[in-house]
């Protein structure tokens, strides 16, 4: 029993010390969330922005390369937002000139009534949408879509690489007494 002992708290300590140079807790999740939402506020005050300076009208739907290349000059987008992941594809929705905002394929929108979080591969997700522009085609398909990510079944790996980012520490302990166990089981046949 003692040798058990012994041979857990090595693997213990083996495991700590491979993984102690990450064993800070990283939401990663949360850091593309910020990104992503980030990226969308620039979109929406860029958007602004040429709304005050032109008479321009914006057209109701609108995948980015559409709104670069034939509406917003090079002036008003001189650097495309960088994705965090790459299912985060950037549209623009508007009612009018006056009410308009950025749509993330992932995240949704920035201004949202609604908050739906779910998994994506290993990160959490937090994602806004809004009943404002249900009456667009085009966003309620999209909306419908993006809800679809809260059925999404995370594979056995995408969950433990999740609840290592989360917890690292807890995780290694979790994962040492397993492989414990399965040795003790092992060894007793
Ligand atoms: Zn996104």
């Amino acid at each position: 029993m003692k040798k058990h002992l012994t041979a857990m708290l090595l693997l213990t300590g083996l495991l700590i010390a491979t993984g102690s140079c990450s064993l800070m807790a990283d939401d990663t999740g949360k850091l593309i969330n910020n990104k992503c939402r980030q990226n969308l506020k620039t979109l929406n005050e860029t958007t602004a922005k040429f709304v005050k300076d032109t008479n321009e009208h914006l057209p109701p739907w609108a995948r980015y390369d559409t709104v670069k290349s034939s509406l917003m000059s090079f002036d008003y987008l001189p650097q495309d937002p960088i994705a965090p992941t790459p299912d985060c594809k950037y549209f623009l929705i508007s009612n009018s000139r006056e009410d308009f905002q950025w749509y993330c394929a992932l995240h949704g929108v920035l201004d949202g009534e609604k908050t739906i979080t779910f998994q994506y591969h290993e990160h959490r997700i937090m994602a806004k949408t809004t009943d404002r522009y249900m009456n667009n085609k085009r966003y309620k398909e999209h909306n419908s879509d993006l809800l679809r990510w809260t059925e999404y079944s995370p594979t056995p790996v995408e969950r433990l690489k999740y609840h290592y980012n989360m917890n690292p520490l807890s995780t290694i302990l979790i994962m040492s007494g397993i492989v414990f166990v399965i040795l003790f089981v092992y060894r007793s046949l």
